[in-house]
């Protein structure tokens, strides 16, 4: 039902490295099983993570400027109208939940998660991403709530660390309680609902128990969570998601439910940590409420970002990616799941 396909294609050269001796050089084609996207494997073992102290930029004079500090937040940050938020901003442990004073969207949050300025990945403690999460979610449900089912897509994202595009480094997420889903997640919507037309199943639950079995990408579980490797990966160093099959609206996710999905993503940073990984972009996707919910799950990406290198500082995003809308991956996703099973369970704080 799932299908896994994949072409290898060889370059024939001369290599400089082994005294001009004839050599191939391997590129894999894949094709994702949902959608049916290419995705290419290229140039393996070639990027080096470029791991950034990015402590240093805690300064005083740094903190001063940051809008979303302690001294700041509640001076030039936003506030929501009393008829939406009577208490205009939303708050939950460290997190306080303002407008982006520059929205994507009619819908479009941040969660500041924390009072500190920098929080590396290894001080991302359970209550600093379960309160933003919770918050987040709380937020979304306000919205969609207040629009009485006129906006029916719910997003919570994240830039984490420049590489990521993130343009503050105060850690963030984002909020999106929209009518226009994004290109990806109404494609994924769209081949979801293919999919059960076409097999009468959930994609998201086959996913879940065709990995498992295979056992290549299939990472772990953390309570209702499934954690793998997708097959065509969306980044340069591969891609992690985590699969609730059975959880599908914002309705149906629970305070549990995100606890689930913070203990596998403390493991996935602790992961990071030891790779040299200290960017990453987040995307959670929610079922509309409806038909949806028969072929949709709750699931989230999450993409690992560097620069290229510390000099010029390229971005691991090129034409590949925003010419071609192709994603190359320099790690077999088997490869890196194996890598993070091995530490599986060792991440927990
Ligand atoms: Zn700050």
């Amino acid at each position: 039902m799932l299908k896994f396909n994949k072409e290898v294609v060889y370059t024939d050269l001369l290599d400089p490295r082994e005294d001009f001796r004839p050599q191939k050089i391997e590129t894999e084609i894949r094709t994702d099983p949902l959608t049916g996207e290419s995705g290419r494997l290229a140039h393996f073992g070639v990027i080096r993570m470029q791991k950034e102290d990015f402590l240093a930029w805690d300064t005083p004079e740094n903190r001063s400027r940051c809008p979303f500090c302690p001294e700041n937040l509640a001076k030039v940050t936003p506030q929501y109208p009393p008829q939406f938020i009577p208490e205009g901003r939303l708050k939950r442990g460290q997190t306080t939940i303002i407008p982006n004073i520059a929205p994507y969207d009619q819908y479009s949050a941040l969660a500041v998660m924390s009072r500190a300025h920098i929080v590396p990945l290894e001080k991302m403690t359970t209550p600093l991403l379960k309160d933003a999460l919770v918050a987040g979610l709380d937020f979304a449900r306000r919205a969609a709530a207040r629009e009485n089912g006129r906006l029916p897509y719910q997003l919570i994202i994240w830039n984490y660390m420049p590489p990521s595009g993130g343009g503050l480094v105060h850690p963030h997420l984002q909020i999106i309680v929209t009518g226009f889903p994004g290109n990806l997640y109404r494609k994924t919507l769209e081949h979801s609902q293919n999919f059960y037309r076409e097999h009468g199943k959930n994609y998201w639950q086959e996913l879940c128990a065709v990995e498992k079995k295979l056992g290549k990408r299939f990472i772990g579980s953390t309570g209702a969570g499934h954690w793998l490797t997708p097959f065509v990966p969306q980044g340069l160093l591969g891609e992690f998601m985590v699969v609730f099959p059975e959880v599908k609206t914002i309705a149906d996710c629970q305070e549990d439910t995100l606890q689930d999905l913070v203990a596998g993503l403390q493991r996935l940073f602790a992961y990071f940590e030891e790779m040299g990984i200290a960017s990453f972009n987040m995307g959670l996707f929610f079922a509309p409420v409806g038909e949806a919910e028969k072929y949709f799950s709750l699931h989230a990406r999450f993409v690992p970002r560097t620069y290229l290198n510390p000099q010029e500082k390229p971005s691991d995003i090129n034409a590949m990616q925003m010419s071609l809308q192709e994603p190359v991956t320099v790690i077999r996703p088997e490869t890196q799941c194996a890598e993070l099973r091995e530490l599986w369970g060792k991440g927990e704080k």
